[in-house]
């Protein structure tokens, strides 16, 4: 039982400890206050600051020198303003000064004992604006040159073309750096980089503030003009940025010599749309890269025609490749001396839609350029594997068997790894002779030190094609291990007559003995250029039309039936009466 007495002891108690209990969660309630993450202060009619916690008095103290005291001030208006309209608002705030911080603020109107005041609270969003600044800045900027991405000069055409009253009129020119990839392979990607960064400032000096100057692509440029008054004053601007161009770019003390495709659309002629704008822009600038370069067009219909007819061949390329339209010739290698083929080497060639046999000149390139060519070196090495019984048959079990491989490809191991893992699983990699040209070797690509070794290990013999042509010294010579080195036909055709040209022959011949390279002629057509090799010179190896021309294995076998004797050879000394019966098969048939 409970006596009143002792509920009245009760009550007093509860009394005064209900006043301790306030005094002490009022002063906890201060402090948290005071310590609270986020800048709380509570301000009243006039704008002034009744309460201002720690963080706060941190982001106004900023303030507290002269442009802290205009935070202040901007604070009491901001107060005055929403306790005049009673509405709760969100703002941002920047703090002037070099921390750059901003603070993302909260704003409320209370009404505390029959008086008004304002309680904000504010967080510190400095991080995450930089961060969507710089998402902001990735999605419509260029990094590297700073420029507007390719969305904003696409979003500022479309919008020009769709509040034109019929009367605007702009050009749109696309810009392509000519050869910039040697200059990137040469100079490395850093100087590359670099001059892009200096291109883009000498093509962004002289636009008016309604032209859009933007980087689409690695090397490709894209600048509207706008508003345009007449065809002759583009084409005098654009001969004006072409010459400013050519002055030499000073990039990491070398001189960059650069120039620059143009090809230019116009609106309205050219089409109505930023698709069709562009295209055609890059239609003409196709135009003048595969002429002078460094110059510019502008698009006309004859163009339209010329590219309607490339994406054809595109076409046409991309279903052979899925359709598995092609087959090889082979050309024999030769031993001058003994006349023994040593060796074959497999070029493709590509069926038609129409059946026609198309020589690779017609789509290596092509599919280089589209991507196609790693699929279509893995199709000639599964008709080499397919043809081999023949090829034992028609040269002999001996024979090395060559493959042509892409500078491009050669640079990339992603292409070469899996590419000798197939030539390995053949299962007589030994026999295989790859054929690079020189620039695989010159250029800063992953050849030489990583890809050459796989191979090396495999057995598969490397051997540089075109020598002589390419981009490379002889001096360069020293550093490429190669087994074969190939002497570019130029230099082969009419060597008999030609003292220049057997000159180099001489140095190319010595060098390669030195480094213990096997040296093997082009191209040797003539009775004439072989005499002069075998009387001249050291060569020993040859390959050409006066032994035989490409041939296809199956033609070879209806025209010798019997395979010893296609192998027989020529005999001693060759007469131009006295080849091969393989001599005589063509390369390209209907
Ligand atoms: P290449 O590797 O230097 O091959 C030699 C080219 O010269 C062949 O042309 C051959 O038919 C031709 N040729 C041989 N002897 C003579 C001659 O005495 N006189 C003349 N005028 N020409 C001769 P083809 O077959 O048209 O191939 C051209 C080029 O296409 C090849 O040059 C090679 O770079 C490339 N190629 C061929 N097959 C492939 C391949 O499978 N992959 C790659 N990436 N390129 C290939
Ligand atoms: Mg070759
Ligand atoms: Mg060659």
């Amino acid at each position: 039982m409970h006596s009143p007495y002792k509920k009245d002891f009760q009550a007093a108690a509860t009394q005064a400890s209900d006043e301790s209990t306030f005094d002490s969660e009022l002063s906890i309630l201060r402090d948290v206050f005071k310590l609270l993450p986020a800048g709380v202060t509570v301000q009243d009619e006039d704008g002034e600051f009744v309460l201002v916690n720690d963080a706060a008095a941190a982001l106004l103290q900023t303030s507290a020198t002269a442009p802290a005291a205009s935070q202040l001030s901007d604070r009491r208006e901001t107060c005055l303003e929403l306790l005049r309209t009673g509405r709760p608002a969100m703002l941002e705030e920047a703090i002037a000064g070099p921390t750059k911080q901003v603070f993302l603020t909260s704003h409320r109107p209370i009404r505390v004992a029959g008086r008004n005041f304002l309680i904000s609270s504010s967080t510190d969003i400095t991080e995450q604006k930089a961060f969507e600044d710089h998402l902001f800045r990735s999605a419509y900027y260029d990094e590297l040159t700073g420029l507007p991405a390719r969305r904003v000069i696409e979003h500022r055409v479309n919008s020009l073309l769709k509040y034109d009253n019929g009367q605007g009129r702009f050009a749109l020119a696309f810009l392509d750096i000519d050869n910039f990839k040697h200059i990137n392979d040469y100079y490395g990607h850093a100087a590359g980089d670099a001059l892009l960064a200096e291109m883009a400032k000498r093509l962004g000096l002289d636009l008016r503030d309604s032209d859009i100057l933007s980087r689409i692509s690695g090397d490709e440029f894209v600048l509207l003009l706008n508003p345009i008054e007449s065809v002759a004053e583009v084409e005098e601007f654009i001969h004006f940025l072409l010459q400013r161009l050519k002055a030499p770019f000073f990039i990491d003390q070398s001189e960059i010599f650069a120039s620059t495709s143009v090809g230019i659309s116009l609106y309205p002629e050219h089409g109505r749309s930023y698709e069709m704008l562009r295209q055609n822009a890059d239609i003409a600038m196709y135009r003048v890269k595969n002429g002078s370069k460094g110059a510019a067009a502008f698009f006309d219909a004859s163009m339209e025609r010329e590219a309607l007819a490339r994406m054809k061949i595109e076409q046409s390329l991309r279903l052979a490749i899925l359709e598995k339209r092609f087959c090889c010739a082979f050309q024999p290698k030769v031993d001058i001396r003994t006349q023994a083929v040593t060796g074959v080497e497999a070029l493709v060639r590509l069926r038609d839609d129409d059946g026609v046999i198309q020589a690779p000149s017609t789509f290596i390139n092509l599919a280089t350029e589209l991507g196609l060519i790693d699929e279509l070196t893995h199709l000639v090495l599964a008709e080499i594997v397919k043809s081999i019984d023949l090829i034992n048959d028609s040269f002999g079990p001996d024979t090395t068997i060559s493959m042509n491989v892409a500078a491009k490809q050669a640079g990339n191991p992603e292409f070469m790894r899996p590419f000798a893992e197939a030539i390995e699983a053949t299962g007589f990699p030994k026999r295989f002779m790859i054929e690079v040209t020189e620039d695989a070797f010159v250029t800063k690509t992953h050849f030489q030190d990583e890809i050459l070794p796989i191979f090396r290990k495999l057995g598969v013999r490397i051997s540089i094609d075109d020598f002589g042509i390419g981009y490379s010294s002889l001096s360069a010579l020293a550093d490429i291990t190669a087994d074969e080195i190939k002497i570019d036909r130029s230099f082969i055709t009419d060597i008999h007559k030609r003292p220049r040209s057997q000159g180099i022959l001489r140095a190319i011949e010595s060098l390669s003995e030195a480094l213990g390279m096997t040296v093997i002629a082009e191209g040797l057509e003539s009775f004439e250029e072989l005499a002069y090799l075998q009387a001249a010179t050291k060569i020993r190896y040859a390959q050409g039309y006066y032994f035989s021309k490409p041939i296809f294995l199956e033609d070879l076998k209806l025209a010798a039936p019997r395979a010893s004797e296609a192998r027989a050879g020529l005999g001693s000394r060759p007469t131009p009466e006295a080849r091969p019966a393989y001599a005589r098969s063509g390369g390209y048939r209907r």
